[in-house]
C-alpha cells in the first residue's frame, strides 16, 4: 500500500529532458531539495549542490567518504555489550565558494535581478552546469556560466571552471575564490532520528597551513578518529582584462582575491582546482605534498582534459549500465517517455556518484549527497546495489566486498562481545566497528551476515571470480555460518527445527522476534553456501582450502553440521492462511487501525512510539516479500501471489527501500497496476520527494532498487538459482520497450524486451550463455543473436 502519494514533483517541475535535471529559475523553497539532486561526487568525495557563492545555504556539505569523527554514545540506561562509539561522517573543509562582486555589488541570488537562470546536472558529461545573465541594480549586465565537476577519473580532484562577461558597460569586478574549514551546521540536533547528530564546536583542528602564489594548502585532522585531511585550491585566472590578485588565509579560511578592470564583451575565465587528500597514518606534512602533486599534475593537464576524461568516462559508464524505455503509455503512467528516462538516469547516475571510487570504503545510505544515516554503511549496499555494480562495473562490486572481507577481523571480534563464534557484521559503521544506538532496529538485524554473503554468491556467478572465493570469500563464508550455527538452535517445541531467536528481519516496525522468516531463510542460504564452497574447495582446490584451514582453524565436522541446520531450518508457516508468517509471533499482533492513521503521519516512526508500532500488525518496509524476490526459485508464482496479497496491504512503504521490491513481485505475479503504481514511486523516490525527505541526500538504495525493479521486475531476469536467466512477460494494455546491458562473466549483453519478442545480443565478448525461460541460449561471435516470443501474461 502507498499511503503518501507524492508522486510529482514539486511545483518547481524540473523540465523534460533525457540527459539533465534542469532548475529554470532560483527557487529558494527548494533549496535543500536542490542541494541534494545537483549533488556532485565520485564516491569519495562528494558536494552538494549548492551555488558557487557560498550561499544562500540550506544544508551546505562537503563529504569525504569514511573520514568521520567519534562521540561517546550516551544511554539514558547502559547495558552490557552495546555499542560505544557513534561515528559521524564530518562537513569537511568546503572549497568551492567563488564570489562575485560588480561594482562592490555582491552577486547573491536571492536579491539579484536574473535575466536568465539555467543550471542542470549534466549526466551525460558528469558536470553541474550554469548559466545565468544577472543584471546589476546598476543596470550592468553580466554573463555568469560555470561547470564543476568532481573527476572520476583522477579520485581526489573537484574543479570549476566560472566565466564571467560584462555585455553591455565597463567596471571593476572582485572575484573571490575561498575555502572554509568547520562550516557551522545549520541543522539543530532534531527529532528525526534518521538525520546525523550535530557536533558542539569545531570538528577540524588545524595542523598545517600556507600559500603560494594563487595555491592555498590548508590541513586539519579530527580529534578522537585521528584522522587527517588536506585540502589544497589552486588558481588558473585568464583574461585580456588587466588584473591583480592578493591572498590570504587563517587556519580555516583561505581566500584569493583577483580584482580585475573588466571591458564590455572581454570574458573573464578562472579555473579553480580542489584537492583533497585524506589519511589515517599519514603525516600533515606528507599530505599537504600529496595534495600539492595532485595539482601540479591535473593543473598542468588542464580544465578542458579533466572534461574530456569526465565525458569519457561517463560515455563508458552509459554503455555498460543505460536502461533504455520507450513508449510507455503517457495515461497508465502520467509521465512522458522522456520524464520516465530521465528519471532512470537520475538514479543510475546518482549510484555511480555514490560508489565509482568508493575505495576501501562503503557505500553511505546517501552516498555524499547529505550527511544523514551519519555517513554510515548498512545492507543497503549488498542487497540493493551490489546487483546493479556487479551487473555493469563489477570492479566496483569486487571492491565493496573486499572492503567488508578487510572489517572481518573486527567482525569476529564484535561476535566475541556478543558471546557469539564466528564473525558478526555490524549492522551500521564507518570504520568497522558497531555504531548503531539502538539494538532493537540495529545489532539486532542479524540478517546483515547473510546478505553480505548473498551479495557474495551472486558476484561470484556474475562475475566468474572464483579467486576472490577462494582469497577472501570462503573466509568470510566459514566464519558467517558459525555465527548462525552458534545462534540458532533445534527446539523441541519445533519439532526439533533450527531455530533461530530474538533477531530483527528487514522490517523494522517487529524487532527482536523469534524466527523472523526473513532472516532464517536468509541463513539457511548462508549455510549451505559455506558447506558447499568448503567441500568444493577441499575438492578441487587443496591449497585454497589448506589455506582457509589454517586461517579459521576449520574443523572438517564443522561443515556437516551447517548442513545439518540449513537442512532443519525452520520457516514459519500458517496452513490456514497458506502463507509464511514474518516471524513467530505476527499473527498474533493486533491489527493497525490504517483507516484512522492521517496521511501526514507516515513515516510513523515520527509519530507512535515504538512500542505502539511494535506490538501491531504494521510493517516498515518488505521483509517476507523480499526473500520472495532474492529467493525466488524457491517460492512457487501461487506462494508470490498469496503472501504478496497478504504483506502489501500491511506495508506502510515508511522506508525507501520498499517499493522497488514490492514492485518486483507485483510484476512476477502479474499484478501490473500495482507493479507500475509501485515502480513508479521507486524511480521518483528522490526526484517527487516522495518520502519528503529528500533534502536530507539520496536514497541510494531505492535508486539501487530501481535498476532492480527494471531489470528483475519488468525484465523478467532470474539469478537467484545461479543461472542467468529470463522471464519477461508482457501485459496486454503495457507498450514499453525495455533495453539494457549486462556485464555477464567478463562479456557485455544486451537484452531488448520488444511488444512481441525478446532479443538478446553478445555486444561484446566472445560466448555467453543464458536461458530463455526454461531454454539454454548460447551467444557467440558468431551468432551473437537471439530472437524469442515474448510470453502474455
Ligand atoms: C531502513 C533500513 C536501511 C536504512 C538506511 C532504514 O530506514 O529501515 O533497512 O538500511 O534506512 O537506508
Amino acid at each position: 500500500m502507498i499511503h503518501h502519494e507524492r508522486l510529482r514533483p514539486p511545483s518547481h517541475d524540473y523540465p523534460a529532458d533525457e540527459w539533465n535535471i534542469i532548475e529554470k529559475g532560483f527557487h529558494p523553497e527548494f533549496l535543500a531539495q536542490l542541494e541534494t539532486m545537483l549533488a556532485v561526487g565520485n564516491g569519495y568525495l562528494g558536494m552538494r549542490g549548492c551555488p558557487e557563492e557560498g550561499g544562500p545555504n540550506a544544508e551546505n556539505g562537503t563529504f569525504i567518504n569514511g573520514f568521520y569523527e567519534t562521540r561517546p554514545i550516551v544511554y539514558g540506561e547502559e547495558a552490557y555489550g552495546f555499542a560505544k562509539t557513534g561515528q559521524t561522517i564530518v562537513n569537511v573543509t568546503d572549497s568551492k565558494i567563488i564570489k562575485l562582486f560588480v561594482d562592490d555589488e555582491p552577486f547573491w541570488l536571492p536579491n539579484a535581478h536574473c535575466v536568465r537562470y539555467d543550471r542542470r546536472l549534466n549526466m551525460q558529461s558528469g558536470t553541474l552546469d550554469r548559466e545565468i545573465l544577472w543584471e546589476t541594480p546598476a543596470g550592468k549586465q553580466v554573463l555568469i556560466t560555470s561547470r564543476r565537476l568532481v573527476s572520476f577519473v583522477h579520485r581526489h580532484v573537484a574543479a570549476i571552471s566560472y566565466r564571467v562577461t560584462l555585455l553591455n558597460a565597463e567596471a571593476p569586478v572582485v572575484i573571490a575564490s575561498e575555502m572554509v574549514a568547520n562550516v557551522p551546521s545549520t541543522r539543530a540536533n532534531g527529532d528525526d532520528p534518521r538525520q546525523a547528530s550535530v557536533f558542539a564546536g569545531s570538528v577540524l583542528h588545524h595542523r598545517a597551513g600556507y600559500g603560494k602564489d594563487c595555491r592555498i594548502v590548508l590541513c586539519h585532522a579530527t580529534e578522537k578518529s585521528r584522522l587527517t585531511l588536506t585540502c589544497a585550491t589552486d588558481h588558473v585566472l585568464e583574461t585580456a582584462c588587466s588584473h591583480t590578485y592578493k591572498a590570504v588565509h587563517t587556519e580555516d579560511f583561505g581566500q584569493i582575491a583577483f580584482t580585475i578592470m573588466a571591458r564590455p564583451g572581454c570574458p573573464i575565465h578562472l579555473t579553480k582546482y580542489m584537492v583533497y587528500h585524506t589519511s589515517p597514518t599519514a603525516s600533515s606534512e606528507e599530505l599537504c605534498d600529496r595534495a600539492e602533486w595532485t595539482l601540479d599534475r591535473v593543473m598542468h593537464q588542464g580544465f578542458p582534459q579533466l572534461l574530456t576524461a569526465q565525458a569519457q568516462y561517463m560515455d563508458d559508464f552509459w554503455r555498460r549500465s543505460d536502461v533504455r524505455v520507450k513508449d510507455i503509455r503517457e495515461d497508465r503512467v502520467q509521465r512522458t517517455t522522456v520524464e520516465i528516462q530521465q528519471a532512470i538516469r537520475f538514479n543510475l547516475f546518482h549510484i555511480l556518484q555514490a560508489a565509482a571510487r568508493a575505495e576501501d570504503t562503503g557505500v553511505p545510505a546517501k552516498g555524499l549527497t547529505g550527511q544523514a544515516y551519519e555517513g554510515h554503511y548498512f545492507w543497503d549496499t549488498e542487497i540493493y546495489l551490489l546487483p546493479f555494480l556487479m551487473y555493469t562495473c563489477p570492479r566496483i562490486a569486487r571492491n565493496l566486498l573486499t572492503f567488508r572481507y578487510k572489517m572481518l577481523t573486527q567482525a569476529r571480534e564484535y561476535a566475541r562481545q556478543l558471546g557469539h563464534r564466528g564473525a558478526m557484521f555490524p549492522w551500521r559503521t564507518i570504520s568497522g566497528a558497531e555504531a548503531s544506538a539502538y539494538y532493537a532496529a540495529g545489532t539486532a538485524q542479524y540478517h546483515i551476515n547473510a546478505d553480505i554473503m548473498y551479495a557474495l554468491r551472486k558476484y561470484v556467478q556474475a562475475t566468474g571470480d572464483e579467486l576472490f572465493l577462494e582469497d577472501y570469500g570462503a573466509e568470510m563464508l566459514v566464519e558467517t555460518a558459525r555465527l548462525w550455527l552458534d545462534l540458532g538452535f533445534y527446539s523441541h517445541s519445533k519439532g526439533g527445527k533450527f531455530c533461530i531467536n530474538a533477531v530483527t528481519g528487514p522490517d523494522e516496525y517487529n524487532t527482536v522476534v523469534n524466527n523472523n522468516a526473513y532472516t532464517n531463510l536468509m541463513a539457511r542460504e548462508n549455510l549451505r553456501y559455506a558447506a558447499q564452497t568448503v567441500e568444493s574447495l577441499r575438492a578441487t582446490a587443496p591449497e585454497a582450502y589448506n589455506a582457509l584451514v589454517h586461517k579459521t582453524a576449520l574443523e572438517p565436522s564443522e561443515v556437516g553440521s551447517w548442513t545439518r541446520a540449513a537442512e532443519s531450518m525452520y520457516v514459519p508457516y500458517d496452513e490456514k492462511l497458506r502463507i509464511i508468517p514474518q516471524d513467530d509471533n505476527f499473527l498474533d499482533r493486533e491489527p493497525w487501525d490504517f483507516q484512522n492513521t492521517p496521511r501526514h503521519h507516515y513515516p510513523l516512526l515520527l509519530f507512535y512510539h515504538p512500542l505502539n508500532i511494535y506490538r501491531k500488525q504494521v510493517i516498515k518496509q518488505a521483509d517476507v516479500v523480499l526473500a520472495m524476490f532474492l529467493l525466488g526459485s524457491t517460492f512457487s508464482p501461487e506462494a508470490k501471489q498469496r503472501n504478496f496479497e497478504f504483506y502489501d496491504p500491511l506495508t506502510t512503504g515508511d522506508s525507501s527501500l520498499s517499493s522497488c521490491i514490492e514492485a518486483i513481485i507485483a510484476a512476477q505475479i502479474g499484478n501490473m497496476e500495482k507493479a507500475f503504481r509501485y515502480g513508479m514511486a521507486a524511480l521518483l523516490m528522490d526526484l517527487a520527494d516522495v518520502g519528503g525527505n529528500v533534502k536530507d541526500g539520496c536514497h541510494i538504495a531505492s535508486m539501487g532498487g530501481t535498476w532492480m525493479m527494471l531489470t528483475y521486475g519488468f525484465g523478467g531476469m532470474r539469478d537467484d538459482d545461479g543461472t542467468l536467466s529470463f522471464w519477461p512477460r508482457r501485459a496486454p494494455e503495457d507498450n514499453a520497450i525495455l533495453r539494457f546491458p549486462l556485464t555477464y562473466r567478463g562479456q557485455i549483453l544486451e537484452v531488448e524486451i520488444g511488444l512481441q519478442t525478446v532479443e538478446y545480443a553478445l555486444r561484446e565478448g566472445e560466448c555467453v550463455v543464458i536461458r530463455h525461460e526454461t531454454e539454454e541460449i548460447q551467444l557467440t561471435r558468431e551468432h551473437p543473436l537471439a530472437v524469442r516470443p515474448v510470453s502474455k501474461k
